[in-house]
């Protein structure tokens, strides 16, 4: 079997652009309105030559459980099937509430896990990205999925540590 890069995040941060840039096409639903739930999906991906599958999550909203509870149950799955996390975060917003949430569920991962501080649209944004530190979770790498830039870096970063 391939192995499996999870992209996981709270709503909205840019996952399923992460996503459709990293297959070079769009098969993931972007939305602009957050808060939509969706299944995960895997898709099969490839990046200088070596495949592996990518999974896109559909959020962590709020469900019957709440909202913690939901995050904790995303973050254990991946933990537990995935060989590498992505863990994106906006950096124009900074670490809210539930980043801070799902990075304590990772600290604990066994896997990998590789922050992408997304919405790094230009040179000038890339100071923004400094307060993730916090996170707990390494350098937060700068991307924008909207445009690539930084994704090739995040790519190569990712085959190290599949
Ligand atoms: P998801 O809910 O985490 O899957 O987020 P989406 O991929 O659906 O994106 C949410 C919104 O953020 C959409 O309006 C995207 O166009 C926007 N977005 C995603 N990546 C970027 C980026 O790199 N820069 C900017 N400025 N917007 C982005
Ligand atoms: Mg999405």
């Amino acid at each position: 079997a391939l192995p499996v890069v999870a992209v996981v995040g709270r709503p909205n941060v840019g996952k399923s652009t992460l996503v459709n840039r990293i297959l070079g096409r769009r098969e993931a639903v972007v939305e602009d309105v957050p808060g939509v739930t969706r299944d995960r999906v895997s898709y099969r991906a490839e990046w200088t030559g070596h495949p592996f599958m990518v999974t896109d999550t559909g959020g962590w909203e709020p469900d019957a459980k709440g909202m913690g509870q939901s995050i904790a149950a995303q973050a254990e799955l991946a933990m537990r099937t995935a060989d590498v996390i992505v863990v994106v975060v906006d950096a124009t917003v900074g670490a809210t509430s539930t980043d801070e949430a799902v990075a304590r569920v990772l600290r604990r991962s066994k896997a990998p896990v590789i922050l992408a501080a997304n919405k790094v649209d230009s040179e000038r944004a890339e100071a923004d990205a400094a307060v993730l530190w916090s996170l707990g979770l390494g350098e937060p790498q700068t991307i924008s999925a909207a445009h690539g830039r930084g994704t090739a870096e995040l790519l190569d970063l990712i085959l190290t540590k599949l």
